[in-house]
């Protein structure tokens, strides 16, 4: 394998207390050894920390602290250096000049964790976690991620895909003597072995609709007729004065997808910008206009003035937005202009004329009513997604493909021993289901599907 010398800013690009530099190969210590005024680093032991000044010749370039790590027990289970330097752009920039000077050269995207990965530290979907860890901006998604990194989809399959090569062995065993009609491989057993796999890849594909809301957040539509009180409650939900509030139709003109966090999870409320269009608008394109806001969201809220009389449009507009993958809030707003009386008898007449099920909430947002009662039904949505069967959750678009085509091929599998077709066709689809297995963790694998996961990633990673 080529283990040529890389280097990369490992921190973000920009000004910071310390920046530091990632180094990695064969020669990573004897490089840093050449432009490092201080200890000899290449008799230094592994896992240690050393003072001194990084030079270009003569040229002192700045006071750094560096670490040596020596192969295996690194990141990328080669040697490793890492500088730490005062954060400057300027600094980072001519300190890696130098390092190439003296034959390292830079990283490319996710090089050192495809590295981590070449060298068997780490399987591909630990490695796809490190991003995923990264780019975390909530409690829900670290903590999957972190799961994924200690090998949790690997586990779950792993050992099953291990039974099932058992199996593929003894079927193959049986072409050998296939002069001899006999079985070495209890159908039976397998087929029970490919109920379990079966069940296994289910919950990891349901898990997904969960990962998505973990990873994206949820997506939130937030409709209702011009002064139901939107903007407001929008306001109230994200206790910023972001969208401007008045009672004149049309002032909201913020383009901002706002994200709301509850209890760890992000939801994301669509388009708030469009929230109010003015009257002509709304009549002309209005249910045009709300369905382009419904159309990629998981959860509409749906707001009606509780002091009003008449809600025949609001029914209409519910009606033309229905689908059965959205989930349907109806909030009755402005509480605290009306009697308890009243928001009962709105929230009959919804329930009359709409058929689709429905939660009803009653809130205010001026008044801060039942605010939570509305926050809980958006978290229920999305802790209603979570399998209680396991605890990983697929989070990653290759993988769910990868678990998609493993259980087509299991199924492939199941018909051949119902239709006792040749044993050759059945090692076929056997090696088929195995390959597909294979493909999450990294075992099975190709360069361009490489190529497609670590170009994705940062320099430096
Ligand atoms: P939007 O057009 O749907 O965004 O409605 P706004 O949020 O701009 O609200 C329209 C008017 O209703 C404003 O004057 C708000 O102050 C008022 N309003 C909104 N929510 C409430 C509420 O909970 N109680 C009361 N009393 N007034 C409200």
């Amino acid at each position: 394998m080529n283990h040529d010398t890389i280097c990369a800013l490992a921190t973000a690009n920009g000004i910071g207390a310390i920046g530091i530099i990632r180094i990695s190969g064969d020669d990573a210590i004897p490089v840093s050894a050449k432009i490092f005024d201080g200890k000899n680093l290449e008799k230094a032991q592994s896992h240690t920390v050393h003072y001194g000044f990084i030079k270009d010749g003569d040229e002192v370039i700045d006071e750094v602290m560096i670490s040596v790590f020596k192969a295996p027990k690194t990141f990328t289970a080669e040697d490793s250096v890492e500088i730490s330097f005062h954060g400057s752009p300027h600094i980072a920039k001519k300190i890696l000049e130098v390092l190439i000077k003296n034959g390292a050269r830079m990283a490319k995207a996710g090089e050192f964790t495809m590295r981590a990965f070449m060298n068997g530290r780490i399987d591909l979907s630990q490695a796809e976690s490190i991003a995923d860890l990264i780019a975390s901006e909530n409690e829900a998604s670290r903590k999957v991620a972190l799961n994924q990194l200690k090998g949790g989809i690997t586990n779950e399959i792993s050992f099953l895909r291990t039974d099932l090569l058992n199996f593929v062995s003894l079927i193959e065993l049986e072409l050998d003597f296939a002069e001899e009609d006999v079985e070495f491989a209890d159908r039976s057993a397998l087929n029970q072995l490919l109920d379990k796999i079966e069940a296994k890849l289910n919950s990891l594909i349901e898990s997904f609709q969960y990962g998505n809301a973990i990873k994206n957040g949820t997506a939130v539509a937030i409709i209702g007729k011009p002064n139901a009180g939107k903007s407001t409650l929008l306001n109230a939900l994200l206790k910023e004065e972001r969208a401007i509030v008045s009672n004149i139709a049309g002032t909201t003109r913020d383009t901002i997808e706002e994200i709301l966090h509850i209890k760890g999870h992000a939801f994301r409320l669509i388009d708030t910008a469009g929230l109010r269009e003015t009257a002509d608008e709304i009549e002309a394109i209005g249910v045009k206009k709300a369905k382009e806001k419904v159309e990629n969201a998981n959860i509409l809220v749906y707001l009606a003035d509780a002091a009003t009389e008449n809600f025949s449009e609001d029914i209409e507009m519910i009606k033309s937005l229905q689908r059965d993958d959205l989930k349907l809030i109806i909030c009755a707003t402005k509480i605290d202009e009306v009697s308890p009386t009243q928001y009962e008898l709105v929230e009959n007449i919804f329930r009359k004329k709409i058929p689709q099920d429905f939660d009803f909430i009653t809130i205010s947002a001026v008044e801060n009513q039942n605010m939570q009662d509305l926050k809980d039904e958006l978290s229920s949505y999305v802790e209603q997604l979570k399998s209680e069967e396991s605890n990983v959750v697929i989070t990653n678009q290759r993988h769910f493909e990868a678990l998609g085509k493993s259980l087509d091929a299991v199924n492939k599998v199941k018909e051949a021993i119902t239709f006792q077709i040749s044993t050759e066709l059945l090692a076929y689809e056997l090696r088929n289901a195995l390959e597909h297995l294979g493909e999450i963790s990294g075992e099975v694998t190709n360069d361009e599907v490489l190529g497609n996961i670590f170009s994705k990633f940062c320099i430096g990673k």
